[in-house]
């Protein structure tokens, strides 16, 4: 396999788990050297912490560390891309850590709208500009990943902070890619569909779920997706193979939401 990050660096935040983790083993397998961020290294579906896991099985001399960081701390985030610089300094970041509920709109409190927020909101705001910071100094370009979901696209009755909060990363993304592009600075945002991990069978039971199965019917592939399909294209937004390519939502969803 042709490695398509050959001596690049990644920050990953969420990378203990699912999405953040797939993300991570894939650029370590197309040789980039990857800061997993997060607030504890232990994957939540189980198995070998991601940055062990990078250094012990992949098989190229990508390399990789561990780094606490609470998304919603600034000074976390900004650890989180010093660590890069043991690498040669960050290139891509990818901001992925998120949590997911569903909700009565009627009773959402002001905290759990403002932690949801802070999490999927904030976080990625302040994990872009820490990214940017470095990279305008740098003035080497680089490429800012930003996880959004198909609820960035539309609205839904049981999600609403959830979408708020999605909605705000996709508009943040093309914002980026206009304040940041004159820096060759690409900012893409990916929006999965309904994705196999531990948020969508235990935080907000879809997959397996009658819910679930409902939900497929509306997938043309007919199949959810896997960590696995999110990290291709955080893969390939990050590679050259994307020099050209600023501001899109690259949606990930079997053409679920083209197609209702
Ligand atoms: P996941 O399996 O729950 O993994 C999320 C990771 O983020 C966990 O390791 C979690 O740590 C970490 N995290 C939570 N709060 C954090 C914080 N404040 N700071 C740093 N890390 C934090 O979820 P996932 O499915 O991989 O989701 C990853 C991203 O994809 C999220 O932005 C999510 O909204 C998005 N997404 C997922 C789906 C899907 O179907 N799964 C669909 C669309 C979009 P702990 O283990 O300690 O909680």
């Amino acid at each position: 396999m042709a490695e398509l990050l050959t001596d690049k660096t990644a920050v990953v935040t969420g990378a203990a788990s699912g999405n953040g983790r797939q993300i991570s083993l894939a650029f370590a397998c197309h040789g980039a050297d990857v800061v997993v961020a997060d607030i504890q290294p232990e994957p939540r579906e189980g198995g070998t912490p991601t940055h062990e896991k990078i250094a012990s099985e992949t098989d190229t001399t990508a390399d990789a560390t561990y780094v606490e960081c609470d998304v919603t701390n600034t000074d976390d985030l900004e650890e989180a891309v010093e660590a890069a610089e043991e690498f040669g300094g960050v290139e891509v970041m990818v901001n992925n850590a998120g949590i997911f509920r569903d909700e009565d709109f009627l009773d959402v409190t002001e905290d759990e709208y403002d932690q949801l927020m802070d999490i999927n909101a904030k976080g990625v705001f302040f994990g872009a500009q820490a990214a940017a910071k470095r990279m305008v100094e740098r003035d080497r370009g680089g490429s800012i990943i930003n996880i959004s979901s198909v609820a960035g696209l539309e609205g839904s009755g049981e999600y609403p902070t959830y979408c708020t909060s999605k909605g705000a990363v996709r508009l943040l993304t093309y914002s980026l890619a206009s304040a940041l592009g004159p820096n060759n600075i690409r900012v893409n945002g990916i929006h999965p569909g309904i994705i196999e991990t531990t948020m969508t069978s235990e935080d907000v039971p879809i997959v397996g779920a009658e819910l679930g199965e409902q939900f497929l019917e509306t997938v043309p592939l007919r199949r959810n997706g896997q960590p696995e399909d999110v990290a291709d294209a955080a893969v390939l937004l990050a590679s050259d193979l994307a020099s050209y390519v600023t501001a899109i939502s690259f949606v990930v969803d079997g053409g679920m939401t083209n197609t209702q």
